[in-house]
């Protein structure tokens, strides 16, 4: 047997259509969707990602307010040009691009940012808006995670997630999502504490790897048939590479491919969802501010 690969290139290449579409409309009522992707100094993968999401601004018709501030910004300022986007109406979405350099305060500047402008959807409220099943900015990457699911047609009433990892960002929000009524899934929860973690991941229908190590799920700690989502994104030397590095998942997709029945590739699997559901929460920021 082998697996049918989730291909999240495709299904975020539908979302950034549909998303589109809605852009044209709303612009026909005077109004243009518009983010600001705010990058502190030059950490090439923040670089890579915020260029990555002005080419989907693009793509979709928004509006690109980002602005790219040099390593040696003070916090002060940064949450200065926050405060100003905040109380600028034309800006629907604000977006910091994580990590800040050491010297400024991440918690802070999150919390500064707008809640209804907050499209990574990381601020507490938004948080425990999701927590209490409220209307909320859900976090991209876990909400890209359920849309791969529904547009693959994979069933969840009623199936065991487990997802490894309980970050802030990933882990503990896709699990929340999981088990909400509309997925309804029951879920299991495992981190580095969880004992005997192969028997339990060897339980899951839908098995979530959100852990950032190379080859933290195998092959005898998948069930025959699985639905595997590899979060994890991991730079390995790779000589023959320009760049001298590849990117691999949390999963080793080789040994799985033969065991799983749909799992998704790392790249072409998570990773474009996260910026397509950027550009859904985006648009919908807009509605609610044409609200
Ligand atoms: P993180 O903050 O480092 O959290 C990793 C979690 O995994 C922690 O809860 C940790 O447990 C758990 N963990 C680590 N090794 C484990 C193991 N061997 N067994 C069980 N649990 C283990 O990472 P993150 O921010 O959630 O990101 C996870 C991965 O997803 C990274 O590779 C990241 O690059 C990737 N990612 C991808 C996207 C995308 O768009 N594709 C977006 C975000 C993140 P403890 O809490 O016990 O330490």
């Amino acid at each position: 047997m082998s697996a049918t690969i989730i291909d999240g290139k495709e299904v975020a290449a539908q979302v950034r259509a549909e998303v589109a579409e809605k852009v044209s409309a709303l612009k026909a009522k005077g109004i243009t969707p518009c983010l600001a992707v705010i990058l502190v100094g030059e950490n090439p993968a923040s670089v890579s990602y915020v260029t990555g999401k002005q080419k989907a601004l693009a793509e979709v018709g928004m509006a690109d307010r980002s602005v790219h501030l040099p390593e040696t910004t003070t916090e002060e300022e940064l949450l200065h040009l926050i405060g100003e986007l905040n109380a600028d109406s034309s800006v629907h979405g604000i977006l910091v691009q994580l990590p800040l350099p050491k010297h400024i305060d991440e918690e802070k500047v999150l919390l500064a940012i707008d809640p209804s402008k907050d499209v990574d959807g990381f601020h507490p409220v938004n948080v425990g808006n999701l927590v209490i099943g409220k209307k909320a900015y859900l976090p991209c990457t876990p909400h890209g995670i359920i849309v791969l699911l529904e547009k693959a047609g994979i069933q969840t009433s009623g199936k065991h997630a487990v997802v490894i990892g309980r970050s802030n960002i990933v882990g503990k929000p896709v699990s929340l999502l999981l088990a909400r009524k509309e997925t309804n899934c029951t879920v299991t929860l495992c981190h580095t504490g969880t004992k005997n973690i192969e028997e339990i991941t060897r339980q899951a229908d839908i098995l979530v790897a959100a852990a950032g190590r190379p080859h933290t799920v195998t092959k005898d700690m998948v069930k025959p048939g699985a639905v595997v989502i590899d979060v994890g994104v991991n730079r390995i030397p790779d000589s023959t590479k320009k760049s001298g590095f590849r990117l691999i998942g949390d999963c080793d997709f080789e040994d799985l491919k033969d065991v799983a029945g749909f799992i998704t590739p790392v790249p072409g699997g998570v990773g474009p969802m996260t910026i397509a559901m950027l550009m859904f929460n985006t648009l919908e920021a807009a509605e609610n501010a044409r609200k």
